[in-house]
């Protein structure tokens, strides 16, 4: 009989597994291999449910579409955020990099994306419709377009302008400032929070 531990299979399993994740080459999945094998059967445990949970327990706000463990995600369900503003990013984690500068306190849409004619992706394959809808009760005033500063990113800006405006909301975009090609989520904070407040009217 094989033993599926011993003959080294269950390793080279895990080995497949961590060198599949973004940022870890072969030699970062062997030393995190050898680290879990080294390490006590709870420690383990704590990792795999961490992984099995974030996976039952995370969804799209039905709302904003960022990340969500409840109905709503923290920002819709918290009452003291000004709803008369939408930031529009691409991704949950353009998102986290906003909140953590802490000069924002408006609510959030998710586009989910960028317009890519390349990779095939329009406005129909993003949320833009829901967006949309979100602005047709007239209780929001102004819509911050904070999409990445490279050729995406603008082009998308540039289409959610041209669609947003005829709705009579006010519509911006961040400051420039922020390193252009770059990812918001590596923008510094103070950065990032200086093209907030800094926004201009497009
Ligand atoms: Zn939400």
């Amino acid at each position: 009989m094989i033993d599926p531990v011993n003959d080294g299979r269950a390793l080279q399993r895990l080995l497949d597994e961590l060198g599949r994740l973004p940022g870890i080459g072969p030699k970062s999945a062997q030393r995190i291999a050898y680290h879990l094998l080294e390490a006590d059967a709870e420690e383990a445990r704590r990792l795999a449910n961490a992984i099995l949970d974030v996976k039952q327990q995370v969804h799209f706000c039905p709302v904003c579409f960022s990340y969500a463990t409840r109905d709503t995600c923290d920002v819709c369900a918290d009452g003291t955020r000004d709803r008369a503003s939408i930031c529009v990013v691409s991704e949950p984690r353009d998102v986290t990099a906003i909140e953590r500068t802490g000069t924002y306190h408006g609510l959030y849409h998710v586009l989910g994306g960028v317009i890519s004619p390349m990779d095939k992706i329009g406005p129909e394959q993003l949320h833009v419709r829901e967006l949309l809808a979100r602005l047709a009760d007239g209780a929001v005033d102004e819509v911050i377009l904070a999409t990445n500063p490279d050729v995406e990113g603008e082009t998308t800006a540039t289409y959610l302008a041209r669609v947003i405006r005829p709705l009579g909301v006010r519509v911006t975009r961040l400051a420039s400032g922020l390193p252009v090609g770059g990812d918001l989520e590596y923008a510094d904070e103070v950065t990032l929070g200086r093209a907030i407040e800094a926004r201009r009217e497009v």
